[in-house]
């Protein structure tokens, strides 16, 4: 992933090599270059416009260290200013103090919720955790099914209205398009079996829409999840940041995940969600495999964009 980028930005940067001093002309330039490099990653204009400034005035201020040579304290700006922009400091999962601390996950259909609840829930038990997956998507057929697939793989419990079968969950008391009900009896099955996390995968749709905000919203109050994570599919680009805005508002979110960087050779929804909402990227998913995940580090990430 940002392949582009990383080219733009390398060649921007040995354009500047050897050069004893910067003049205000190649200070310019090389914000010019980034400027138009940022926007061809499909960087978010507002994020762009504020990035570019910082750098101009960090590179014309008196903050350069003897030490480097001016090619070097361009990049060493721009690497502080990538991991700025990609939130900072690593954000850690807050877990609760009396267990179990409650994950829910909300995202559109397709942007990699139940794959990414595999993975999570996997990343957790072997942090020594002990997590209970939770299948309250009953929206789209087959999401509960995939979901213990997918919890089968990870060597997770499931806990779903009736496995693999939404139509029993009437029969177990839970009733068919319950999610509220299937994710606040989770807790209790948690509590009960001593899991110390869960992790709801709710329903997504294809587009946003009220009812899926409203059943988010409703899940949420019903379970007062410690982290809402928003998962969102980082190939979409700038959708990623509108999608993202909605569920701001429509449901709220702690953190964000993003999925299928594998995918996305620009890099546009990564460089731009966390400025853009203010809410932290604290998972990155990389592939359909259970173990293409990690906790997202803006100071590797921006490393990884400078090569
Ligand atoms: P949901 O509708 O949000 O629950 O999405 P799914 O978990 O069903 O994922 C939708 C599709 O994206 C599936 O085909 C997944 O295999 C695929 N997928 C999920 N995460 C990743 C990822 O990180 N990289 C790639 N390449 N594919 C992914």
């Amino acid at each position: 992933m940002f392949d582009t980028l990383q080219d733009r930005l390398s060649a921007t940067f040995k354009s500047l090599r050897g050069k004893g001093r910067l003049s205000e002309a190649d200070i310019d330039a090389t914000c010019r270059e980034i400027r138009i490099a940022l926007l061809e990653a499909d960087v978010n204009l507002a994020v762009v416009k504020e990035f570019v400034a910082n750098v101009k005035e960090r590179a014309r201020g008196a903050e350069l260290s003897q030490a480097l040579n001016p090619a070097q304290q361009i990049v060493k700006i721009v690497n502080d200013e990538l991991v700025a922009i990609l939130g900072g400091e690593t954000r850690l999962l807050r877990f609760a103090k009396r267990p179990p601390t409650v994950i829910m996950l909300a995202g559109l259909q397709g942007a990699g919720k139940t794959t990414l609840a595999g993975k999570l829930a996997r990343w957790l038990k072997d942090s020594g955790h002990s997590p209970l997956l939770v299948a309250a998507d009953l929206q789209r057929p087959n999401a509960v099914t995939q979901l213990q697939v997918v919890g089968q793989r990870a060597g997770v419990q499931v806990f779903a209205p009736e496995p693999g079968n939404t139509s029993a969950s009437e029969a177990a008391g839970v009733g068919v398009g319950d999610p509220v009900g299937v994710a606040r009896r989770s807790i209790e099955e948690a509590e009960r079996r001593l899991f110390d996390v869960v992790v709801i995968d709710t329903a997504g749709r294809l587009g946003i829409d009220a009812e899926l905000m409203q059943q988010a919203a409703d899940i949420r109050d019903a379970v007062h999840p410690d982290e809402v994570l928003f998962v969102v599919d980082a190939m979409i680009g700038q959708d990623a940041v509108n999608t993202a805005n909605a569920f701001a508002e429509g449901v709220g979110f702690d953190g964000v995940v993003l999925t299928k960087l594998d995918g996305d050779a620009r890099g546009g929804a990564a460089l731009s969600i966390a400025r853009v909402t203010g809410k932290p990227i604290m998972f990155a998913s990389n592939g359909e495999q259970v173990g293409d995940f990690d906790v997202f580090h803006p100071d590797r990430m921006a490393s990884r964009i400078l090569g």
